[in-house]
């Protein structure tokens, strides 16, 4: 954790009192309300909420034309979209409550510019339906901050790049500007930017909430006749052989009872691959320990962007009147639930978006 220490200490100058190293499981506070308390108030967690015991939250149908695994960001970003094209006589199933897997904590950070014209696309389209089309379409606020992304550049090199972002973002109408160091300053005049090259500035980033997104999310496909089950674990999925020999599935089994369906979707993010077993697929993913800190309350840090460092590998994520400091580590401790330490170094949430890629069209990137 040394780096996040560093960084917090880099980019913060005017921060009251040390920030306290504190938070790993608890949840986050989406409130824009100023932090009181000394500690972080993050007491209550989704897992302490769990109602897996009292049974499914609604009676399971016999048969649907989709059935999607999982309940977190992928899953319900899965069903609204099917239910959008159509395709409204799918079931989502969901082992606890929507967004108790990862999704819960994500830093939810959302940064338009991507080195890759696909994922500009893609975010483009997730921010267009978690700042426009969900609010229209329910009456809800998705929690979607639009406090802006910063991107540091500590070398001439990844300035280099941040241009060429910029350039990329002309073509998408991705607003950006490319600032001096006096500029970022003024900006954001807590960070120290002595040893900064500059930066990359893109006002309409921001942060979303994925309590408030998933809610969202589920009440659109729920309304165009779609449906969500919660505390229903899948246990097993039936497959049968075809004519031509291809395997497909049949059924999807859980304890309080079976579907008939034709289509799986796995979006069950780190436990994919269990879920990928039951109906002989190898799911190629791994999963990673990911820390992050809270702080405590910063005075003048309220309404600041959020901040990626990519040579530090660290992120700055508003929260409120603190920040959340997350990064990834070099020598990564993976979770050896799936097998210990595989060969190559994937977090899980670098799996996560290869497999999004793959499953469904709008959904938010990680690096
Ligand atoms: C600290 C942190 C910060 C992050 N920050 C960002 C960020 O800033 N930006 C970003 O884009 N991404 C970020 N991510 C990554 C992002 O959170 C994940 O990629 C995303 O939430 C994964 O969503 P998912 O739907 O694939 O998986 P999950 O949210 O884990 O959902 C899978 C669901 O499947 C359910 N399930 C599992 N097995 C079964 C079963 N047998 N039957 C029924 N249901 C089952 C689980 O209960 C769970 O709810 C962050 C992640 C972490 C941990």
């Amino acid at each position: 954790m040394a780096f996040l220490r560093s960084a917090v200490r880099r980019m913060v100058s005017a921060v009251r009192s040390p920030p306290a190293p504190i938070c790993r499981t608890s949840t986050r506070s989406y409130s824009s309300e100023p932090t009181r308390e000394k500690g972080v108030p993050y007491e209550k967690t989704l897992k302490q909420q769990d109602q897996a015991s009292t049974g499914p939250s609604k009676p399971l149908p016999r048969s649907a034309d989709v059935v999607v695994i999982g309940g977190g960001s992928l899953g319900c970003q899965t069903i609204y979209h099917l239910a959008k094209m159509g395709v409204t006589n799918v079931v989502l199933l969901e082992r606890d409550r929507l967004t108790a897997g990862t999704t819960w904590h994500t830093a939810g950070l959302l940064w338009q510019l991507r080195p890759s014209d696909v994922e500009v696309e893609l975010l483009a389209h997730t921010r267009n339906v978690i700042s426009k089309d969900l609010e229209e379409e329910t009456g809800l606020h998705t929690g979607w901050i639009q406090n802006g992304g910063l991107f540091i550049a500590s070398n001439k090199q990844r300035l280099d790049e941040y241009k060429r972002l910029m350039s990329l973002g002309k073509v998408y109408g991705i607003e950006s500007h490319v600032l001096s160091p006096a500029e970022t300053k003024d900006l954001y005049p807590l960070m120290n930017v002595d040893d900064l090259y500059g930066t990359l500035y893109v006002p309409k980033d921001g942060t979303m909430d994925p309590a408030g997104t998933c809610t969202t999310l589920t009440r659109a496909a729920s309304a165009r006749g779609a449906t969500v089950i919660e505390n229903c674990r899948v246990t097993g999925i039936q497959v049968r052989t075809d004519d031509l020999g291809v395997k497909r599935v049949k059924a999807v089994e859980t304890p309080h009872g079976t579907i008939e369906t034709p289509c799986v979707v796995n979006c069950a993010g780190v436990w994919a691959t269990k879920l990928g077993e039951m109906a002989g697929v190898k799911v190629p993913l791994v999963a990673m320990h990911h820390a992050y800190v809270v702080t405590e309350r910063i005075e003048g840090i309220k309404n600041m962007p959020n901040v990626r460092d990519h040579d530090a590998s660290v992120y700055l994520r508003l929260q409120g009147d603190a920040l959340s400091v997350g990064g990834y580590e070099h020598n990564p401790i993976f979770w050896d639930e799936f097998g210990g330490k595989p060969p190559r170094c994937f977090s899980v949430l670098y799996m996560c978006t290869l497999k999004e890629k793959h499953t469904t069209p709008c959904f938010f990137l990680f690096d």
